[in-house]
């Protein structure tokens, strides 16, 4: 992880809520209280003013035209993906991939660098991993016959290192975990899983989709081979996420889409590849969600992840005790190092009534699997409710949580 150099005023939540419009917004005749941060994040006026500018000032297709606006909107693209390799401590602006989000990230890796896998190689996730982690992998096993290990987890939402080391193997061409958990919180120690898979000579793929919004991320301190995230749970657009691949690895990897501008030139005999990252990038592309990208990054990078980590923390011990308190409610996922996720359940409220109790008190919660239905079924549930936090949220929306569930109670006594 990159040091953070701390040179900025203290977090100061009230002047950062007043960047985000819809925080005003009334709910049911209340004031929203939107703690369903780790499902989707709400947008700074920096970022709906940069699209709105876009399509206002530069709006044209990128990379093929000579005309004034193609020319801009070009060199603003190729601008969000220098600051998308400065976010991650990337080498060089080729190692980012511009894709839809999380998922297709991995969805490319799966198809791109496991094309040449044979049965009987395997990739190695661990049962704390969102669906997006474990279908494509599953693709694999039925169409080529690889097989998908999966590293346990305890009580607690951490995963069993012991276990981990004990499934890598010869046979393992990748390693693919959640670097933060969205249904637990739990914060994956990363960088001894990394140091574990090399030494078993696999490649790691890190889903970052739940750690980026909340800590700070140095994929060359790391020394993962690919990281992933999505821009909409990063304050950015929907539509739109990042996959960081080393440019050696991406290099040897064929395309997995093809198209326009993935290309140097076609014929019907012969198709040249188009250099990385453009080789993974068919098509015209989500051009606005990437120009909307550049101002989310520079948003949290400007308030500090640091910072953000150090106010989200207070808020999740600050809840947990909270929610402690509360009369047959069980908090899932306790692991030591967690992000600002609290998953829970209700004695006797099954979680969707939770949700929809909340919802009339202005409270938007998540409740259900949270696309994570391996980690439901460990704890022998079918859903939780889930409060998570951003970096906008405050103490007293923790307190406006605990009194509707209070609520809730009294509902169900
Ligand atoms: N991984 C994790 C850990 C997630 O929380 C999510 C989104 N909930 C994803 C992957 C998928 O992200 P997206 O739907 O934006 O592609």
């Amino acid at each position: 992880m990159r040091a953070a150099v701390e040179t900025r005023p203290a977090y100061d939540v009230r002047k950062v809520r007043e960047d985000f419009p819809i925080l005003s917004t009334r709910v049911h005749g209340k004031p929203l209280v939107y703690l369903d941060n780790a499902a989707t994040s709400q947008k700074p006026r920096a970022v709906i003013d940069a699209m709105r500018s876009y399509y206002e000032t530069l709006n044209s297709n990128i990379h093929r035209g000579v005309h004034h606006l193609s020319e801009l909107a070009t060199r603003a693209f190729e601008a969000a993906r220098l600051k998308a390799a400065r976010f991650l401590n990337a080498a060089d602006p080729k190692e980012i991939v511009f894709v839809r989000g999380a998922t297709e990230a991995i969805n490319l890796v799966a198809q791109s660098f496991g094309a040449g896998w044979k049965a009987g190689d395997e990739v190695l996730v661990t049962h704390l991993e969102h669906h997006s982690n474990i279908v494509p992998w599953q693709i694999l096993r039925d169409t080529r016959g690889i097989v998908l290990r999966v590293a346990p987890i305890d009580d607690r939402g951490e995963v069993v290192l012991e276990e981990f080391e004990r499934l890598l193997s010869p046979r393992t061409k990748l390693v693919s975990v959640a670097h933060v958990s969205n249904a637990l919180g739990t914060v994956n120690p990363v960088q001894r899983m990394i140091k574990l898979a090399r030494g078993a000579g696999a490649a790691v793929l890190l889903d970052g989709a739940q750690a980026v919004p909340h800590l700070p991320v140095d994929v060359r301190a790391l020394d993962c081979d690919f990281y992933a995230f999505s821009g909409h749970k990063l304050y950015g657009p929907t539509g739109i996420g990042v996959l960081y691949g080393k440019a050696a690895l991406l290099e040897k990897m064929p395309p997995w889409q093809g198209g326009g501008d993935m290309i140097l030139s076609v014929s019907f005999e012969k198709t040249v590849y188009n250099r990385i990252p453009h080789k993974f990038e068919a098509g015209t592309p989500h051009i606005e969600g990437v120009i909307g990208l550049a101002p989310a990054l520079d948003y949290v990078t400007g308030l500090g992840l640091a910072a953000i980590a150090a106010h989200e923390h207070d808020l999740l011990v600050y809840a947990t005790a909270a929610l402690s308190e509360i009369q047959g409610l069980r908090i899932y996922g306790t692991a030591r190092d967690k992000a600002g996720v609290l998953s829970f359940t209700l004695e006797g409220v099954h979680p969707h009534d939770i949700g929809t109790i909340l919802d009339q008190e202005g409270l938007a919660i998540r409740t259900g699997h949270h696309c994570a239905q391996p980690v439901m079924e460990r704890y022998g549930i079918a859903a939780t409710a889930r409060a998570s936090f951003g970096l906008y949220n405050t103490r007293p929306e923790v307190d406006a949580l605990v009194a509707g569930l209070r609520r809730v109670r009294e509902v169900f006594a």
